[in-house]
């Protein structure tokens, strides 16, 4: 699953279609050559919650992330805040500095600020994100992690120096992004808008952030508005 594709090598977002065109789109793709990231044929298809998205073919001799349609919902969520909160915002961007690749769910961008936005539901060991925050870093892109609360329980503590990992979960109220110092948790889409706007900061090394320690890394500077 994936919120883009490349149809006719041109690089194409579900974000570019309306509901409608989607439809029309789904009749008429056979006639042109519509390919996912990695190469494979795409498919353009609806969820049952009728969102739509691509998907391979067939996904023999692939290694894609097989991403889940709670992971494409939360990926729709941090898009909305990012569009919203004013900054421009791509899907699923992929690149490479030297030999380290690097991947993000959600990309931002303002001015020279890159921040990325990478969704975790299952469980990795430490080295996994050290190595996809390092690659972020290198092509100047800051990477903020958004980690199932369940597949996190075995990240603390980490081996090397603190990540931007920020523990999501969710209630009846939709997803919501823990935070440290007894502050009370998040809506994910005021989250990513403080993030955005320096309401919430994650302090780092090389980033002029300065992290105390892991657990005590967001600061809030001044009291978040929910955004209706
Ligand atoms: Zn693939």
């Amino acid at each position: 699953m994936a919120f883009v594709a490349y149809l006719n090598s041109q690089r194409i977002r579900v974000s570019d279609f309306t509901w409608l065109e989607w439809v029309r789109f789904q009749q008429s793709y056979r006639e042109q050559h519509l390919e996912m990231a990695c190469g494979m044929r795409g498919v353009p298809k609806l969820s049952h919650r009728n969102q739509p998205y691509f998907a391979h073919l067939r996904r023999v001799g692939c290694d894609c992330p097989a991403d889940s349609l709670a992971q494409m919902e939360l990926k729709r969520h941090v898009w909305k805040a990012v569009r919203a909160a004013g900054w421009q915002v791509e899907f699923e961007v992929r690149g490479q500095i030297d030999t380290r690749h690097w991947f993000v769910d959600v990309l931002a961008c303002k001015a020279q600020e890159q921040v990325g936005f990478l969704i975790q539901l299952d469980s990795q060991a430490p080295a996994y994100y050290e190595e996809r925050a390092a690659a972020c870093r290198a092509a100047s892109v800051r990477p903020v992690w958004l980690v199932d609360r369940s597949a996190a329980e075995t990240l603390w503590p980490l081996s090397a120096e603190p990540l931007p990992i920020f523990r999501l979960h969710r209630d009846q109220d939709g997803e919501r992004v823990d935070l440290p110092r007894q502050i009370p948790p998040l809506p994910l889409f005021v989250f990513v808008r403080g993030i955005l706007a320096g309401q919430l900061y994650w302090r780092q090394p090389g980033w002029g952030w300065r992290s105390p320690n892991r657990r005590e890394s967001v600061q809030p500077l001044r009291p978040i508005t929910p955004v209706t």
